[in-house]
């Protein structure tokens, strides 16, 4: 995200010497890699004894690339056409989440929802995938950012709008952390409402641009269609850059 400048953060930490972080090693019936295991050193791990593993990194940018990008970052960045999201999701993986609020593990197939296919309506521009509405150009948005937090995955939308995915009957919840981007400042006010088949499962009171970021959990079992929607909160849509930062489908 830097090399490309598209993160400009004003203080860097460097956790690079926390030896833990860079293990790479099989537990009971997985392989496990740490949040500072290197790609290079993945690959060159990998080579006799998961083939598949080192023959995906090998398509990995270049020797440079891989000897400083980590398993993580990637998975974290998501791009939906980098190669190790897509290996993780056909080898049926998880990522276990740590914060000091608690662990929690999740599945390949619930962490990528920004890379399903879906149909919008869209108050400004198009909607946009893993960064803010931005302008009328697709691709035009920033990182999506709440609060002065960074969100490596989500949707930009702008109100009013609606987020349309097919669920096919198999899934249980959707979780996402919705709020005015801050590109907007403190303008912007939306409200966000969640549908199943067409009923409401989940909402907000009016977020606007001051608002702090509001977690969403809506229960979706069973569904077959789901609507992302936010409308203009009854007082015109300017700078509404709604946000659905972190959305995530969870499935069976
Ligand atoms: C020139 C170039 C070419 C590339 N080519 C390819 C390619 O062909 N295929 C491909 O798949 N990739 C490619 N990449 C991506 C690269 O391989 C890295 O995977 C990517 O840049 C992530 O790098 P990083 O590990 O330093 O993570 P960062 O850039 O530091 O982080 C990426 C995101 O993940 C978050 N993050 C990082 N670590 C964690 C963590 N432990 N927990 C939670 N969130 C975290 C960060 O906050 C950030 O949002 C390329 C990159 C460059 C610069």
């Amino acid at each position: 995200m830097m090399n490309f400048r598209l993160a400009r953060p004003a203080v860097v930490v460097d956790i690079n010497r926390i030896g833990e972080l860079d293990r790479v090693g099989e537990e009971a019936d997985a392989l496990v890699m740490g949040a500072l295991a290197r790609q290079r050193a993945v690959e060159r791990w990998a080579r006799a004894e998961f083939p598949l593993l080192a023959t995906a990194l090998r398509h990995v940018g270049h020797d440079a690339i891989r000897t400083r990008g980590t398993i993580a970052g990637s998975l974290a960045h998501a791009d939906p056409a980098a190669e190790l999201p897509a290996l993780l999701l056909c080898l049926d993986g998880h990522v276990r989440a740590r914060s000091a609020r608690g662990e929690r593990t999740i599945a390949a197939r619930d962490l990528f929802v920004s890379a399903l296919p879906f149909q919008a309506t869209n108050g400004w521009g198009p909607v946009e995938r893993d960064t803010s509405n931005g302008e009328q150009a697709a691709g035009d948005g920033r990182p999506i950012a709440l609060d002065g937090t960074m969100y490596a995955r989500g949707l930009g939308a702008h109100a009013p709008g609606d987020v349309t995915m097919y669920l096919g009957h198999n899934c249980t919840s959707f979780t996402a952390v919705v709020g005015i981007d801050d590109e907007a400042g403190a303008s912007g006010s939306v409200r966000y409402h969640v549908l199943v088949d067409n009923r409401e499962v989940a909402s907000t009171d009016i977020v606007t641009g001051t608002s702090a970021p509001v977690s969403l959990t809506a229960d979706i079992t069973g569904g077959d269609w789901l609507d992302l929607v936010v409308d203009e909160a009854g007082d015109g849509n300017g700078l509404d850059h709604a946000d659905w930062a972190d959305a995530m489908i969870h499935c069976n």
